[in-house]
């Protein structure tokens, strides 16, 4: 159950995302322009816990409506809707603070699976423990190292007086590399296991993530030394000082 904000010009495309978001439960809202959504997010402060933001917005796109949210200190999930087959979309969509994408025209079902996921992920980083199935070890909610703490709970990194809040998939993907400490991912295998990303995207969505980590994580963005990149490979997180 969630409050999730449309944004998206063409009537009948919003009307039936809200329609089929209320039968899911939710609660939904709709907004036709960019304008509007900065207005009810930002201005109003009204509380959503995801946005579905079309690119293509009369006025203000739906990349500057995501930039100027994150700019602002608006962390709710995005779930952009962008153009078949337009890998420059999605990765321009990453860069303005997207944390997921669908290709339009959409599938209702996956979209609400998209949605879903986000709401999700956005519980797990909020509650303590994550869900115990199967093998999986229980995680501490906060990771320290080299006077870094990752504060997964409350979606933070903390790095001596400055605090950098971090969007869901942020939070994700530093999840991710902190599990897999010291050893290499691939660009391939960070789409998969943190975005659930099968498809063909383009790899390089990922490099606009590492960068904004490795400035809330680094002394020099330039010089990484947490935040490896391993050539022809991916990248490896690296703690200097093991864990206790
Ligand atoms: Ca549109």
């Amino acid at each position: 159950m969630g409050r999730i904000l449309i944004v998206e010009d063409e009537r009948h495309i919003a009307d039936g995302l809200r329609y089929n978001l209320e039968a899911e439960g939710h609660e939904a809202t709709t907004v036709a322009d960019g304008e509007g959504a900065l207005g009810i997010l930002i201005r109003e402060r009204r509380p959503f816990d995801a946005v579905i933001l079309d690119v293509m917005l009369p006025g203000k796109d739906g990349f500057a409506v995501a930039s100027e949210l994150r700019a602002s200190g608006q962390f709710v999930p995005i779930l952009m809707l962008t153009a078949r087959g337009s890998a420059e979309d999605v990765l321009r969509g990453f860069e303005a603070g997207a944390d997921d994408y669908l290709p339009k025209p959409f599938d209702l079902p996956i979209v609400l699976a998209r949605v879903n996921g986000l709401l999700r992920r956005r519980q797990w980083n909020e509650q303590e423990p994550p869900p115990s199935g199967g093998r999986r070890e229980p995680e501490p909610d906060v990771y320290t190292f080299e006077g870094r703490t990752i504060d997964f709970s409350n979606m933070e990194v903390r790095v001596r007086d400055r605090v950098h809040r971090l969007t869901v998939m942020e939070c994700d993907l530093l999840r991710y590399l902190v599990r897999n400490a010291g050893q290499p991912v691939s660009r391939r295998a960070i789409l998969q296991d943190v975005w659930g990303l099968h498809e063909s995207v383009d790899t390089r969505a990922i490099d606009n993530f590492i960068v904004r980590l490795r400035r809330y994580l680094e002394d020099r963005a330039a010089a990484p030394k947490f935040l490896q990149t391993v050539r022809g490979v991916g990248y490896r997180f690296v703690p200097a000082v093991a864990p206790d």
